[in-house]
């Protein structure tokens, strides 16, 4: 990092308390600068920690807890049926987000960041109207504008309901009660994940995807043992279905499908959750004052540090592209204020990890296997069945998969990939090993815990080589 420079003295308003605003907010403050953070909520935290990533990490915690329970019978332990207050759940989790969310209140504070609850406009590049959320306005002039206002769930006009049976993330992430059925619109991460979580606490869940598989994008092989899992968990899953027209009836929503899967074209569902992506929130009253460019999908244009056509104003997190994900978001914003310092940064890492967090979870990281074949791109594949993982086999769920994507002439480690329980924790280990530039051969020779689930990225290595002992294939 640089010494000091007479950027260093600036004054930063960042729009977007989420985890690209705050990451960004809490460095510059570091960083000695002046740092006004502007957000609607009573403190720092965005979608993730409100009604995103913390929340529903916590519900599918529960969940797993109570699918351990009934699969505790298979090993001569049994619970009984259990008993759910929906009410102490709810306390629960927002416990953890009112935890969270008011430390980031209290590092804002020591950091000396004023924070203004309310909503931003802009005046010119560097002028800030502020609608206070307790009434009032407020006008602050920046030096440099971070631009960090996130996402939001995307909306299909025909799907469009005012009543609380058609649900969002948000209002799923509520938890107002348990409906005895739930469809879920959309085969990705969310509603997958939000999915897991009410068929645990007794939902009759359904699931209709638009596309021929679940999670559209991910590998055909990591897919597989969640899908199997799934068809057991949910009351049904329709691929190749899309919802053509909803309807609320005194009993629920009628749905209207078309789809090859579909036997009876409608049913009715006493809730419907919508999950088919993400918006990101770029119409930002007054933007056009400035000469920030916005791209056709919605998102801010920026460059490699994060610099819109507008050279006082930056933009970070979901506002500026996929993958929207918090940790993409923070490393953008940390990114842009040590650019605005005057350090020499650009963002581009190798590989951004993505983690689902079902039952099994399904993690990767760089180069996928789909892409690859996308890309016509050459690359050579090495992978380790859970089955074969004492670990996995301790845990009663062998149901995964580790595998390595590498380059074919020096075997340099390209993209990993995992379906398997806790799989998202290891993930980290391959992303380490893509930007580190690992070949497959240092995986091979670092030595792995035992019995760890770890051990099967390790192992992975071994299989391509032909040394595995834990499996026999022949060398190649
Ligand atoms: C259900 C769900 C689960 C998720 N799970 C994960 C996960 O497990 N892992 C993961 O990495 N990601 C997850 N995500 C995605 C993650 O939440 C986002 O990628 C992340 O929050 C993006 O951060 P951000 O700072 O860009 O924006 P946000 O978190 O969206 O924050 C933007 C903030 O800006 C505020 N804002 C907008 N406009 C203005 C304005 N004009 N003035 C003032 N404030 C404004 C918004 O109110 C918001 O508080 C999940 C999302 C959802 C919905």
């Amino acid at each position: 990092m640089n010494s000091m420079t007479d950027n260093q003295n600036l004054h930063i308003a960042v729009i977007g308390g989420g985890p690209a605003g705050y990451a960004a907010a809490f460095l510059a403050a570091d960083l000695g600068m002046k740092v006004t953070l502007i957000d609607a909520e009573p403190n720092p935290g965005g979608v993730c920690l409100y009604r995103g990533c913390i929340p529903s990490k916590a519900l599918l915690h529960v969940a797993k807890l109570i699918n351990e329970s009934q699969h505790a019978k298979n090993w001569g332990i049994e619970f009984g049926e259990p008993k759910i207050n929906v009410d102490r759940l709810r306390g629960f989790k927002e416990g953890v987000v009112k935890k969270l969310t008011g430390g980031l209140g209290q590092l804002s504070k020591q950091r000396k960041v004023t924070y203004i609850q309310g909503k931003a406009a802009f005046e010119n590049s560097t002028t800030l109207r502020i609608t206070k959320t307790g009434g009032g306005e407020e006008t602050v002039t920046a030096d440099r504008v971070i631009i960090a206002t996130g996402s939001r769930p995307a909306v299909i006009p025909t799907l469009k309901l005012d009543t609380p049976r058609m649900m969002d993330s948000t209002s799923a992430l509520d938890l107002a009660e348990v409906p005895k059925s739930l469809l879920v619109v959309g085969g990705g991460y969310i509603g997958l994940e939000l999915g897991t979580v009410y068929a645990a606490l007794g939902s009759k869940v359904s699931v209709v995807e638009m596309t021929g598989g679940l999670l559209p994008g991910a590998d055909r092989d990591l897919v597989a043992p969640l899908q199997k899992r799934m068809e057991k968990i949910f009351a049904a899953i329709l691929l190749n279905t899309t919802v053509t027209g909803v309807k609320e009836e005194s009993n629920g929503i009628r749905v209207n499908f078309d789809g090859v899967d579909v036997k009876g074209k409608e049913k009715v569902f006493e809730k419907v959750l919508v999950s088919v992506g993400r918006k990101p929130n770029s119409e930002i009253p007054g933007l056009d004052k400035t000469g920030v460019k916005v791209g056709q999908r919605g998102f801010v244009q920026v460059n490699k540090q994060l610099q819109t056509d507008d050279p006082a104003i930056y933009a970070i997190g979901d506002v500026v592209g996929e993958p929207m994900l918090a940790h993409k978001a923070s490393h953008e914003g940390r990114t842009a204020v040590e650019a605005i310092a005057g350090h020499k940064v650009a963002f581009e890492p190798n590989a951004i990890p993505a983690v689902v967090f079902t039952d099994p979870e399904i993690a990767w990281a760089g180069l996928t296997e789909t892409q690859a074949q996308k890309e016509n791109r050459e690359i050579k594949v090495a992978k380790f069945p859970w089955a074969a993982s004492g670990r996995a086999m301790t845990l009663d769920r062998t149901d995964g998969l580790t595998k390595l994507i590498l380059d074919p002439q020096t075997e340099r480690v390209l993209g990993v990939g995992m379906v398997g329980v806790g799989c998202g924790d290891l993930i980290a280990e391959g992303t380490l090993a893509i930007e580190m530039g690992a070949v497959a051969k240092d995986l091979e020779l670092t030595i792995h815990p035992h019995p760890t689930l770890s051990e099967t990225i390790m192992q992975a290595a071994e299989v391509l080589d032909g040394t595995s002992t834990d499996l026999y294939r022949p060398k190649r």
